[in-house]
């Protein structure tokens, strides 16, 4: 298992830069006092990781909570993505330029191709490549990437992907490609952690929780760091923000981690990664 220590704990990425295990989604958050707000409350809660997208269109917003932190530029890790509408070499360079215009940030931690577009991927990834060797980007990486699109990338990359940001939950887990991202050296993300709120309403994890003296999210949350996870749990409410990352008091035994690992039914909230491709 990874080592889990606190809210601060990070992991080490296959080029050595170290990433937060746990941050702040910021999807279908307003760009503006929503955005700002929540990442106020994530970084004074001790998150140190906040993960937006050109898609989102809210990097303004997280650019000034950021910028406006008392918090060290370098102690926070930004992550953004290139949409698909601006796949293809040039284009990405240019959705690079703007994404890093609206944050309003010198470097980024974290740029991810959002998705597989057939045809586009590779020449992508070869912009992202050249913004990671001019020092503009710390690591580079992919989303929604399955095995085959992985294999595809990889026949032609000269870096191979940092992170895979990925669909993630007890409903699906999709341990195979885990594997072949462990052993690649590439570090899985959860997005969706919480199944879009689906896990409150769950009785497996209701009395897992009950046990722990704890949330049916904390417990998620707690599943994906021992899963060795990176984690992204989204709220706007104050409360959630403080809550979801509440999961260093306790562990999950072999046994609930079992119990959880049980409940995957392959099935998604989100998009396929073969159709949106
Ligand atoms: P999530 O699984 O994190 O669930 C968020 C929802 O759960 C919230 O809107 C809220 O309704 C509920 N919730 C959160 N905390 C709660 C609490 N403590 N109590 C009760 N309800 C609570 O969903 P998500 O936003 O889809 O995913 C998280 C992040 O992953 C996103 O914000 C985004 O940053 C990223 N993401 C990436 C992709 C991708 O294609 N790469 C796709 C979707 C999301």
């Amino acid at each position: 298992m990874k080592k889990i220590s606190d809210i601060n704990g990070k992991w080490k990425l296959h080029n050595g830069v170290e990433m937060p295990y746990l941050g702040l989604g910021v999807y279908k958050a307003d760009d503006g006092k929503e955005v700002i707000n929540a990442i106020n409350w994530a970084l004074d809660a001790g998150y140190r990781h906040i993960d937006t997208a050109a898609f989102y269109d809210n990097e303004e917003g997280v650019g000034k909570a950021i910028n406006k932190s008392s918090i060290p530029r370098g102690e926070i890790f930004v992550t953004s993505k290139v949409w698909n509408d601006d796949q293809g070499y040039e284009k990405t360079i240019a959705a690079f330029d703007k994404t890093m215009e609206k944050l309003n940030l010198d470097y980024l931690d974290l740029y991810l191709v959002h998705w597989p577009i057939k045809g586009k991927f590779k020449e992508t990834w070869r912009a992202l490549e050249d913004l990671y060797n001019q020092g503009k980007i710390k690591a580079i990486g992919v989303s929604n990437f399955l095995q085959h699109h992985l294999e595809d990338l990889m026949q032609d990359a000269t870096i191979a992907p940092m992170v895979n940001q990925m669909e993630f939950h007890p409903w699906l887990v999709q341990k195979e490609l885990q594997d072949f991202c462990k052993k690649n050296k590439i570090q899985y993300e959860a997005w969706s952690p919480l199944g879009q709120g689906n896990v409150f309403k769950n009785p497996t994890l209701k009395a897992i929780a009950e046990k722990h003296g704890k949330t049916e999210g904390q417990v998620t949350v707690r599943w994906d760091l021992q899963n060795g996870v990176i984690t992204i749990p989204k709220s706007v409410k104050k409360e959630h923000i403080i809550s979801n990352a509440d999961v260093f008091d306790f562990e999950l035994s072999q046994d609930e981690m079992a119990q959880i690992d049980a409940m995957d039914k392959h099935e998604r909230f989100g998009p396929d990664p073969d159709e949106m491709s």
